[in-house]
């Protein structure tokens, strides 16, 4: 038989013993086992040594004082810690049978004479003495294929291939491949392995699908339900539009909502039923969404609203006309509230815990406000005016808007605070334009733009990846990635119009 070469694959890294072992553990593992042994016998690369063999029998048999003595035996294993953890956990599941069995006396045996001489993890010893003296009604004890799972852990790869190696190796290629695709927007689990995974620009929400065109003056605002069910838009007509969202993916008018005063903006109550509306330096509304009815009305006499925000603890959080921040329950009451000059009240967020208000302090910084303290605790200052910001749905991120210097990302993390990255390409030279993430792990960031057109970035790419154009007319103002359908977005011009994108029929 010709000498078989040691490597495999045209670069040289893959040693064919390693390969044909773990493929032979695959096998083992997806129930083939005479394959997989025919293969250890044609290849004559075994899976494991014989010591494995006996080892792993014999916890699957509940042979523990044989699998702990061969335990000790196997070569290249680090016989002080590993062996001990090892040993730990064996005579672990050993007390554990016993006691399940009512053996309490053999239990107590294997606590004293085995568990506690290994002198490790003290605590543990504690619980499984006390389980001796009254046992828990439900024990919970894991099963042996587990115990020898966990034991996986303490024995080198080398010598005991993990059960599901070739399937991370798989997942891990999957997941370097999805980093280098610039229009990934599709499950991972409809990546094929047959060829190389590559999305074509067509993932993305790149054709307009719909013109809605029931505001009769610009739009400013509008924002997708957090179950994508709904779309709320405001304008300066006066009044906001609810939208719904079939499951076949068309938008269809809903209800109109009426205001005295331009509609600022929207937002959505956690579970979805109802919104808000905010006139400009008027009143903010409260309206069940299925039926568009009027719930509540929000008033002040010597003041109006600039702002709303539905924080998910309960409360409503809104800027006003005298540079108040005020808390309101959902029937009006006041819980709190407090000034500060220095904040612009028309643009602000809130954290999905209620602990933390974002604002933009002195045109140039995000303020983080610690809300029970009223307290600045944190200023981000930024390169130039801000024009408006948004938080990303898990709170981690910000993207915040500039006037003239496109869109800055900023994580928030705590610790790991600071500008990751900037988008450019959008023109905002005097106009309050919006931008969102959104797509799959919010991966893309769309924004509106003076020139009429949408802009959509990668997030790891400084130049957008996408323009959508010769629909809008007008400014685009605001734009709203559909958090559940990833593949629809929707963007609000002064032209009056809404526009949903999809990808191309
Ligand atoms: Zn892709």
């Amino acid at each position: 038989m010709a000498q078989l070469v040691e490597t495999v694959g045209s670069k040289g890294v893959v040693k064919r013993t390693e390969f044909v072992r773990i493929i032979t553990r695959a096998l083992h593992s997806l129930g083939y086992e005479e394959i997989g042994t025919l293969l250890e016998n044609q290849s004559g690369i075994p899976l494991q040594s014989q010591e494995i063999s006996s080892f792993k029998n014999q916890v699957l048999a509940g042979n523990w004082d044989q699998s702990v003595e061969t335990l000790h035996a196997i070569s290249l294993l680090d016989k002080s810690t590993l062996t001990s953890q090892a040993s730990f956990l064996i005579w672990e599941q050993q007390f554990l049978e016993f006691l399940r069995d009512d053996h309490i006396l053999d239990s107590l045996n294997t606590l004293r004479k085995k568990i506690a001489p290994l002198d490790i993890n003290s605590n543990r010893v504690q619980e499984l003495a006390s389980c001796t003296i009254s046992p828990p009604e439900d024990l919970n004890i894991e099963s042996r294929p587990e115990i020898l799972e966990k034991l996986h852990n303490f024995l080198p790869p080398s010598l005991m291939i993990h059960p599901t190696r070739l399937e991370s190796i798989i997942e891990e290629a999957i997941s370097l491949r999805r980093l280098s695709c610039l229009y990934h927007n599709i499950s991972d689990r409809n990546v094929s392995l047959y060829s190389d995974h590559k999305c074509g620009m067509s993932r993305l929400p790149c054709q307009a699908k719909q013109i809605l065109s029931m505001h009769v003056d610009e739009v400013w605002f509008l924002q997708f339900s957090h179950n994508g069910k709904y779309l709320a838009s405001s304008s300066k007509d006066e009044s906001a539009i609810i939208w719904e969202v079939t499951d076949g993916g068309e938008v269809l008018f809903g209800h109109i909502l009426g205001h005295e005063k331009p509609v600022l903006t929207v937002s959505w109550s956690p579970d979805d039923d109802q919104l808000l509306t905010c006139g400009e330096g008027e009143v903010i509304k409260r309206w069940e969404a299925n039926s568009g009815r009027l719930l509540h009305v929000y008033e002040r006499t010597d003041f109006g609203f600039i702002s709303c925000a539905w924080c998910p603890v309960g409360f409503i959080l809104a800027g006003t006309t005298d540079q108040s921040i005020i808390l309101l329950d959902l029937e009006g009451a006041e819980l709190d509230s407090w000034k500060d000059y220095a904040l612009r009240m028309s643009e602000m967020a809130i954290t999905n815990d209620g602990t933390r208000i974002l604002s933009i302090y002195e045109d140039s910084s995000i303020a983080v406000i610690d809300r029970e303290k009223k307290k600045i605790l944190r200023l981000l200052p930024q390169e130039g005016v801000i024009t408006s910001f948004s938080l990303s749905n898990d709170n981690k991120v910000l993207l915040v808007n500039l006037l003239n210097r496109g869109i800055h990302f900023w994580s928030l993390l705590e610790g790991y605070e600071g500008l990751i990255s900037r988008y450019e390409g959008r023109i905002s030279t005097r106009f309050i334009i919006r931008s969102c993430l959104g797509g799959l792990e919010e991966t893309f960031i769309a924004s509106g733009s003076e020139d009429s057109r949408v802009f959509i970035w990668h997030r790891g790419q400084r130049i957008p990846i996408m323009q959508l154009q010769s629909i809008h007319t007008g400014t685009v103002n605001c734009v709203s990635w559909n958090p559940t359908n990833i593949h629809m977005l929707a963007s609000a011009s002064d032209d009056h119009k809404i526009v949903i994108w999809g990808p191309p029929s």
